[in-house]
């Protein structure tokens, strides 16, 4: 069973209530093998001024662009990333696999990525 040190997973659900997304709130923490948090960031909704369009950006695709600002893979070489999704409702962590499109994007990257299930934490690669 995998374990994630608990100061990660607090971080990850404090990061997932402030996102603006009602329904199944998201957050990816990248940290390092010693436990420290590097980025966070959650999905968010934006709206457009005109027309009707309405679109989310993930969080690992928001993570992911900080940790390309930051320069994160060529300063560390130990790196993880952790995907939670955090239901409001029921004050529950759910599944947060990320999806096919994030998963594409996570593969030009070069480190594990964990995420939360029901039932306990996957590893994704
Ligand atoms: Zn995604």
């Amino acid at each position: 069973m995998i374990k994630i040190n608990k100061n990660i997973v607090n971080k990850a659900i404090e990061t997932a209530v402030t996102s603006n997304v009602r329904r199944g709130k998201v957050a990816a923490v990248i940290y390092t093998d010693r436990g420290e948090i590097l980025a966070t960031s959650c999905n968010t909704r934006f709206y457009r001024e005109m027309g009707s369009g309405k679109f989310t950006i993930h969080a690992e695709e928001m993570v992911l662009s900080k940790a390309y600002k930051m320069c994160l893979t060529r300063r560390y070489n130990n790196l993880n990333m952790f995907v939670l999704r955090y239901k409001r409702e029921t004050k529950s962590i759910a599944i947060a696999k990320p999806c096919e499109k994030c998963q594409i994007l996570l593969k030009n990257w070069d480190f594990p990525v964990y995420y939360t299930t029901e039932y306990g934490i996957e590893r994704l690669k």
